[in-house]
């Protein structure tokens, strides 16, 4: 089933994510050439267990070694952090970054630079980052799941990119990954209905050649099938009837515990 959340328990979603979103704003000072994925996943748990009552979501998740899954280049999701990856001037890194706090969760994406990028993998991850704006814009009470969909086929039409269909996005509350779908690809006025309570991820996954994609024999790390270049960005997102609330920006305010107006 699709939940709906109440306002304070959005804003438990939003104090979650919070974390994620400093994180991310604060790794571009980590993510350089010569750095190891594992020192940079040691880094990110830190992080995130220096915030009272905050753990790393994905940390033995379904199994998972890593605190956070980085997924370097041609690596579209669920790479798995090491001490032995050191990244490269011009490779591109994908952070994932999931936080349970107080029973919720939240889940972020960002792909970042390290050094500099060839202008290919620049506007890769422009592009990217414009599709979930526009996802974002389209997560309104009223519209359906097919409208946010759309809106990555309408900005990546015409770029000769690939949207990865294979891999959605999801309701995101007391679990991490929660009803319904959100998929990359849709038609408008099709699928559920957003309505005003729904939390979303929202995870634009774009490749610069095929949308085809493998799993690696490590079982986790998912590649592009012909090995081109991926970047992945992903936010939580609040429907409310004031229009789409994100969830995993760094700039929520609020202390734990603090009085917030509840709509619930
Ligand atoms: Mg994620
Ligand atoms: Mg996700």
């Amino acid at each position: 089933m699709i939940h709906l959340r109440t306002r304070t328990e959005m804003d438990t979603i939003a104090q979650a994510g919070s974390i994620i979103g400093k994180l991310h704003d604060t790794l571009p000072d980590h993510v350089r050439p010569g750095v190891s994925t594992g020192e940079l996943d040691a880094f990110a748990e830190e992080f995130i267990v220096s915030h009272e009552g905050a753990i790393p979501a994905f940390k033995g998740l379904y199994g998972f070694p890593g605190s956070v899954c980085i997924s370097v280049n041609d690596e579209v999701v669920h790479g798995i952090p090491s001490r032995d990856r050191i990244l490269d001037e011009g490779d591109i890194v994908s952070i994932d970054v999931g936080v349970r706090l107080d029973g919720w969760y939240s889940d972020s994406a960002r792909t970042f630079a390290v050094g500099e990028v060839s202008a290919e993998a620049t506007e890769l991850m422009r592009v990217t980052s414009e599709s979930l704006e526009r996802q974002i814009e389209a997560a309104v009470v009223g519209n359906h799941i097919g409208d946010i969909g759309a809106a990555v086929v309408d900005v990546v039409n015409g770029t000769g990119y690939g949207i990865i269909r294979e891999l959605v996005g999801h309701g995101v509350g007391r679990e991490l990954h929660e009803e319904p779908q959100v998929p990359n690809h849709g038609r408008r006025g099709h699928g559920p209905l957003l309505r005003d309570g729904m939390v979303l991820a929202i995870e634009p996954m774009l490749s610069a050649g095929t949308p085809r994609i493998k799993t690696l024999g490590d079982g986790w790390t998912v590649v592009t099938a012909d090995r081109s270049l991926s970047a992945h960005f992903e936010h939580t997102v609040g429907i409310t009837s004031d229009g789409p609330r994100v969830l995993t920006a760094a700039d929520w305010p609020v202390a734990a515990g603090a009085d917030i107006p509840s709509a619930g």
